[in-house]
């Protein structure tokens, strides 16, 4: 197989992508057995893994040098192009529940295709399509607008994910002043974003009323391919966090207030969790990729198959360089069978989350690689992070080559963290149903939920004299809340899953290894509890379930002593 580098990319030109599925629909319609539809539904697989892939490699290529201008006219053109390429996939969807043969083809291709292709319909009619441009744009807007910032900061003008460095500051009064700045900018721009959020609620709900729905609530979960649980059991499950998590997370915020020898814990002390700074990996950024390499080798076998796959076709760009896009992520290449990790390597301990957190998305899909059916390469989001934050937890034994003295400070900062995170979690959710149940309340009725529902389930939250956050603002910041509506939960029933992963390592690394294994291997081709029976993992809405799952990580937090650090 060839690198990265040499790739062939040629743009899939709509129309002939077009001719050629609807010629390929009209077949299967016509076919006169389940055979025979077979056959058609892999052609027209073809095509998509084939369009899918161009729209990769030249997205990758792209964000790796925003200064090429063939790739960027490339990129407009798939933004042009996906929703009408999206129109014809669910034109082969219609025809596929609608199948004569549908047992027969359930039968082999297995039910979650056909659970995939109803929600899809579900979530469309050509009545809104101009709701759903609408709301595109709106989106946009919004991206944009957070894009927009440059905010002057330690003598630079800097953007939101610049600012957010300094929030991890050992010195308290830049990272206050970090964090006023950072409001400041959402201050500044408080009613445009009053104003996108207000409008997306609107739009959101007309399209589910107009799609038959009460409230967007159900079709945002049908959205996001949720076919096996329901507002409900989310509810549940919340109250499980606030009735065990909660009180953890207090004595965790409480202890880091003596150990950073404060009067008082501020909203702008909570990320950094000791005096003497947060652990930064040590090396430069080569070293750090080697000893990944050395770390996957000897994990197991898989891994160490899966990372030199990667390391010999190129399917990695970490470094930063002028020119390169930010952020990071973990992506596939259908027709190559090959994952590819982007980053930008900073010198924070953000780095090694791309080499075990991105890595474990990325040894998810090498290992579901060979799915015929495209719809089963990634599973639903929920799970997908179950693969990234469980590696998280399976490459502790080698968190010394990162971190070398300050390992126990990792592990006691990244235990913490994890936990800290979960009442955070359910409160972006909670607060997305109490909105979209009532679409009609004002901004400021908004903003009086969101610190109605911190102050439940993140009592120990003090805002100090930031009045803007007071209000209740603070969930501004969190772009899943305007731009993908419920995806957010989903991290945290990760979470709690790779909890699970982390117990079962404690009592048998191997027995925990094989489970994972076929977690990863199972990709996308059963819904969310369906993969969860075959990982051997409790069920998260189960009375009980996150009780078991946090006790033995907040007693792991515990037995490291925190006194030294
Ligand atoms: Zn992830």
């Amino acid at each position: 197989m060839k690198k990265f580098q040499d790739f062939e990319y040629t743009r899939p030109e709509y129309e002939t992508v077009k001719t050629k599925i609807t010629q390929f629909i009209q077949q299967f319609k016509t076919a006169d057995s389940a055979e025979e539809q077979m056959e058609w539904i892999k052609a027209i697989n073809a095509i998509r893994r084939s369009f899918q892939s161009m729209r990769q490699i030249c997205s990758i290529r792209y964000d790796m040098d925003t200064a090429d201008t063939f790739y960027e006219t490339e990129n407009d053109y798939f933004d042009e192009y996906g929703p009408l390429f999206q129109e014809l996939i669910n034109q082969y969807y219609a025809c596929l529940v609608d199948s004569e043969f549908r047992a027969e083809l359930e039968a082999s291709l297995g039910k979650q295709l056909f659970n995939l292709a109803e929600n899809e319909m579900k979530c469309f009619s050509p009545q809104i399509i101009e709701d759903l441009q609408r709301e595109n744009a709106l989106v946009t807007k919004h991206t944009r607008l957070i894009s927009s910032a440059a905010i002057l900061f330690d003598g630079e003008e800097r953007n939101l994910a610049q600012l957010r460095a300094y929030f991890q500051s050992k010195d308290r009064a830049v990272r206050k002043a970090a964090y006023e700045a950072y409001a400041s900018f959402f201050n500044d721009h408080e009613e445009e974003f009053d104003d996108i959020y207000d409008q997306l609620v609107k739009l959101r709900t007309k399209m589910a009323n107009r799609l038959g729905f009460d409230s967007f609530v159900a079709l945002g979960y049908l959205r996001l391919n949720r076919t096996d649980y329901n507002a409900q059991m989310v509810a549940g499950y919340r109250k499980q966090v606030l009735e065990e998590v909660v009180p953890l997370a207090n004595t965790l915020l409480e202890k880091q207030r003596i150990r950073l020898g404060l009067e008082a814990l501020k909203y702008y002390d909570e990320p950094i969790k000791f005096k003497t700074g947060n652990p930064q990996p040590k090396g430069t950024p080569e070293e750090i990729v080697n000893s990944g390499l050395k770390m996957y080798s000897e994990l197991s076998r898989q891994t160490k198959e899966f990372f030199t796959f990667m390391e010999e076709h190129g399917l990695f760009d970490l470094l930063s360089r002028k020119g390169k896009m930010g952020g990071g992520y973990c992506t596939f290449i259908p027709t190559e069978k090959a994952p590819f990790i982007f980053a930008n390597f900073n010198g924070t301990s953000d780095d090694i989350d791309v080499l075990t957190h991105e890595a474990g998305h990325a040894f998810q899909v090498y290992s579901s690689r060979n799915y015929e059916i495209p719809e089963y390469v990634w599973p639903t989001l929920e799970a997908c992070e179950i693969h990234s934050m469980s590696m998280e937890f399976f490459t502790y034994p080698w968190m010394e080559l990162f971190f070398k003295e300050d390992v126990l400070k990792h592990r006691f900062a990244h235990l913490s963290e994890a936990l800290l995170f979960l009442p955070y979690g359910v409160s972006v959710d909670e607060f997305q149903h109490a909105v979209y149940e009532n679409p009609e309340i004002s901004p400021d009725e908004r903003k009086k939920i969101w610190r109605d529902i911190e102050r439940k389930y993140m009592p120990k939250r003090d805002y100090a004299d930031n009045d803007f956050y007071e209000k209740g603002t603070m969930w501004m910041r969190q772009s899943h809340i305007f731009e993908v509506p419920f995806y957010y939960i989903d991290y945290t029933l990760a979470q709690v899953c790779a909890f699970q992963f982390y117990n079962k390592m404690e009592q048998n690394r191997e027995k925990a290894w094989e489970d994972y294994q076929n977690l990863c291997n199972a990709g996308g081709s059963k819904p969310f509890l369906e993969l969860l029976k075959i990982a051997n993992i409790k069920n998260p809405f189960e009375p009980g379930a996150v009780r078991e799952s946090v006790t033995k990580i907040s007693k792991s937090i515990e037995e490291i002593d925190d006194s030294e650090f």
